[in-house]
């Protein structure tokens, strides 16, 4: 199999290599040149995500070097489950993602990307220095993904005091081969000052650099793998289609959900709920695309103004075919703080913001009528964010037993200024 760029002006790219440079020559992103379908009896006996993953990824990893080793690589990656639970109400489910070492979904992308990465990295030369900047999640999961990894490190660059106080705690408390690097500066500067670096070739001589962003094929793909698991054990047991609703941000994990449908898992509708960031109700309303600066919501990591695989989306349909198979429904402060409480009142249900909108979503498509069975989709842990639902339910919330494994050190984070020069004297340091 080979990707090609969604701009079309790229040589093709093998699997790996895809993998390694993160964006296509053209500046487009990869996609696969085709979507195979995989019959339901490629799955007969097929259970565990590790082997949900390891079929449905053969197709992608075909003729490339990794070939031999996507068994091992799903193994090293997905080492906790996403299991599907039934809510309060018939025929609604939760698809939990946050049982990974940093209790968000984003666990399962940067640790089948590290798998990967691991496996194609030279080791003669100087260590990889995996740069990325993070609203918060993306940073300790990829952090934690490469903690200790021989022959990596891994620069975060996140924006001081915009992160809640769990995730900065959790982005400086590795140490080792991970430096927190807090800019003093929004997560726009952020991103700005990791595509200098990973774009000044005078700067790779001394410290060779990579990405970890949400545009990386390796983090895209294994996120199908826990749609086809959930979709193909409810469709054993329930004999229907399972119809998610996404808490969407930069659209990875909406991307994934359509591409596990693209391949033929018995996956029904596809509902993307966001936050107050309005570019994507828009445009799925009939405007034209129109990106703007983020604003800030409770539902941090997905405060996202310019979604960065909506070019995938957009590769994949024409926008009058979007509009009609997608909806969108926007989700305001508000109500998320309404669904935390109420919820909780109600059912004793906890829900961090950004799975909040979702059920959100979900209640709203109930009222309306809408029928069969639906997965709103937990995209992070309540814990995470207790400085947001605590106050909300009166209560404390557990922390899971997976952060508790987080290294147990003090925090620290070095102040960089939110400037090219102040990042490059950072990264030329060590
Ligand atoms: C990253 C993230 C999202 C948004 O996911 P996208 O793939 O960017 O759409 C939603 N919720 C949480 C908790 C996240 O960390």
């Amino acid at each position: 199999m080979k990707f090609i760029s969604t701009r079309g002006a790229a040589v093709p790219a093998s699997l790996s290599g895809a993998i390694t440079s993160g964006l296509a020559a053209d500046g487009g992103l990869f996609m696969p040149e085709t979507l195979p379908r995989l019959p339901m009896r490629t799955f007969d006996d097929v259970e565990s995500l590790v082997d949900v993953a390891s079929v449905l990824l053969q197709p992608f990893f075909a003729g490339d070097v990794l070939d031999e080793n996507l068994a091992a690589i799903c193994t090293e990656a997905f080492t906790f489950d996403a299991p599907l639970r039934p809510l309060a109400m018939d025929a609604d489910y939760l698809l939990e993602l946050f049982h990974g070492p940093t209790a968000a979904f984003k666990d399962f992308g940067a640790r089948f990307l590290a798998a990967c990465m691991k496996r194609l990295h030279r080791e003669d030369g100087k260590p990889l220095t995996i740069l990325v900047a993070t609203s918060g999640d993306t940073g300790a999961a990829v952090a934690a993904a490469f903690y200790k990894m021989p022959h990596f490190r891994v620069v975060i660059l996140y924006p001081d005091g915009r992160v809640s106080p769990r995730q900065a705690h959790q982005l400086g408390c590795f140490g080792d081969n991970v430096r927190a690097l807090r800019v003093a500066g929004s997560f726009d500067d952020c991103q700005r000052l990791a595509k200098l670096a990973l774009s000044d070739p005078q700067l790779q001589q001394h410290v060779p650099l990579s990405s970890a962003n949400s545009i990386s094929l390796g983090r895209l793909l294994p996120q199908t793998a826990y749609y086809a698991q959930a979709a193909l054990g409810h469709f054993r047991s329930r004999k229907a289609l399972l119809n998610f609703v996404v808490p969407t941000g930069n659209l990875g994990n909406a991307v994934a959900c359509i591409l596990a449908r693209s391949l033929g898992l018995p996956i029904g509708r596809i509902v993307f709920s966001t936050n107050a960031n309005p570019t994507l109700r828009e445009f799925f309303s009939g405007h034209d695309y129109a990106p703007r600066p983020s604003i800030a919501t409770l539902a941090n990591a997905m405060d996202v103004g310019a979604p960065s695989n909506f070019e995938r989306l957009r590769w994949l349909y024409p926008d009058e075919e979007l509009r009609h198979q997608f909806l969108v429904d926007a989700v305001g402060d508000d109500a998320i703080r309404a669904t935390i409480r109420d919820r909780h009142a109600k059912y004793g249900e906890i829900f961090c913001p950004h799975t909040a909108t979702a059920i959100r979503t979900l209640e709203n498509l109930r009222q309306e009528g809408v029928q069969g069975d639906w997965a709103a989709v937990a995209t992070a842990h309540p814990a995470k964010f207790e400085h947001v639902v605590e106050p909300l339910i009166g209560a404390r919330v557990e922390m899971p037993s997976s952060l508790e494994q987080l290294p147990r050190r003090p925090s620290s984070a070095e102040p960089v200024a939110a400037d090219f020069g102040a990042l490059r004297d950072a990264l030329a340091m060590r």
